[in-house]
């Protein structure tokens, strides 16, 4: 493991403001007392500060030594870190614990946040690149899109960039291990809405009626054969049927049903793939039941693909850090979902995983007990730092 005197001497500091961002948790478009803590500590390293991307998204422009003496080459890379946190009251009891009730950093954006910061510090302490790192701070990854917001607001445009890079702490991933995908990384987190219509009665003649409910049960029952007859079993899909509602009363045959669920998919050929099977289902089902179906699928984030050239160079980074046997490049993509995919869809780039290890009670993400482990720190900014370097070396 290759982490350099200059790190671990600012980690004391780096762990200082994760801690301060873990007990000052916001959530999504609300990140405003961190999106301070952000710029003013990008200012205070000497960075140029670019401020409401996506409502609250920070960038910070740092460019190498060469560009300080009026020249330097053109290449850009943007490195990316979320800054929100979740609706969930902590469980935790250290001093560092959230402030607020019902909001928590339960997924280590604050490490995110406080890795990214530690390698702005770093790398503006030294300039020993050439080009032009910009630090993204998104808002709003947990669920409101904020990578797109800041897109839409001309996050390429303003800051145009060859390559951009994610990187997201893993619980249950050994401390000192890496994941990078060559490829799909995580899933594609798609919603849908469907009413069945039928024609409602009493429920002791029920040969005057069309049933939604029979159609529903059966709807659901057909639905299963997406994954189970449809699809390649290599390529995972998920299908599920969280909700349904219907009816009002026992003798009582109602007029409609509604149910409602996600999808979940790798592969973006696949997912159109599936969208579309799902509506045909649903409808030749309800209608073989004397029904109709009104079937809605709401796309959520896009399928998170790596570039697999960039993903080379980040095995190639880690492995030098890590050491090639900790950097597992075959593991399964996740079915969780991540807006840096909408980022990935613009500009090449890999969004890799950092082994978090067991954590303190074994906590998994989204846990009222988790808490970012610190430990790895120094792992992030040695690979945010390195990176850099081998993207933007000096000539
Ligand atoms: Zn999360
Ligand atoms: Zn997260």
């Amino acid at each position: 493991m290759k982490v350099s005197n200059e790190i671990i001497n600012i980690i004391p500091e780096i762990k200082t403001w994760r801690h301060e961002l873990h007990a000052h948790p916001e959530l999504g478009y609300e990140e405003k007392w961190t999106s301070d803590f952000v710029a003013k500590k990008l200012q205070s390293f000497g960075l140029e500060v670019h401020r409401g991307l996506g409502g609250t998204g920070v960038v910070g422009i740092l460019k190498g030594l060469e560009a300080n003496l009026g020249g330097g080459g053109n290449k850009a890379i943007g490195l990316r870190a979320d800054m929100d946190a979740l609706p969930m009251t902590e469980e935790n009891n250290f001093s560092y614990k959230s402030k607020f009730e019902g909001r928590m950093h339960a997924c280590g954006h604050d490490g995110h946040t406080a890795m990214l910061l530690g390698a702005a510090k770093l790398l503006a302490s030294k300039n020993n690149f050439d080009g032009t790192v910009y630090f993204i701070f998104q808002p709003a990854e947990e669920g409101g899109g904020g990578g797109l917001a800041m897109i839409e607001d001309g996050l390429f445009e303003q800051f145009p960039m060859d390559s951009v890079w994610g990187m997201h702490n893993w619980p249950g991933m050994d401390e000192g291990n890496v994941a990078v995908h060559k490829g799909s990384v995580m899933a594609a987190a798609d919603r849908f809405e469907v009413t069945v219509k039928g024609n409602g009665g009493h429920a002791a003649m029920p040969q005057a009626t069309n049933d939604p409910v029979l159609a529903t049960t059966a709807i659901v029952q057909a639905l299963q054969q997406i994954v189970s007859r449809k699809q390649n079993p290599l390529d995972a899909v998920v299908v599920s049927v969280t909700q349904i509602n219907a009816g009002s009363g026992f003798n009582i045959i109602p007029q409609f049903t509604d149910f409602i669920g996600t999808i979940r998919t790798v592969n973006s050929a696949t997912r159109i793939n599936v969208h579309k099977q799902f509506k045909e289902i649903c409808k030749a089902t309800a209608l073989a039941y004397g029904c109709t179906a009104e079937v809605s699928v709401i796309k959520g984030y896009p399928v998170t693909v790596n570039n697999i050239e960039c993903s080379e160079k980040a095995i190639e980074v880690t492995s030098s850090i890590f050491g090639p046997g900790s950097v597992k490049t075959n593991m399964a993509p996740s079915m969780g979902a991540e807006d840096f995919a909408y980022m990935l869809e613009k500009i090449p780039g890999s969004y890799i995983w950092l082994g978090a290890g067991e954590g303190k009670s074994g906590c998994m993400l989204h846990n009222t007990k988790y808490d970012f482990n610190d430990n790895i720190l120094p792992l992030g900014v040695t690979y945010w730092e390195q990176l850099v370097k081998s993207e933007l070396p000096l000539r």
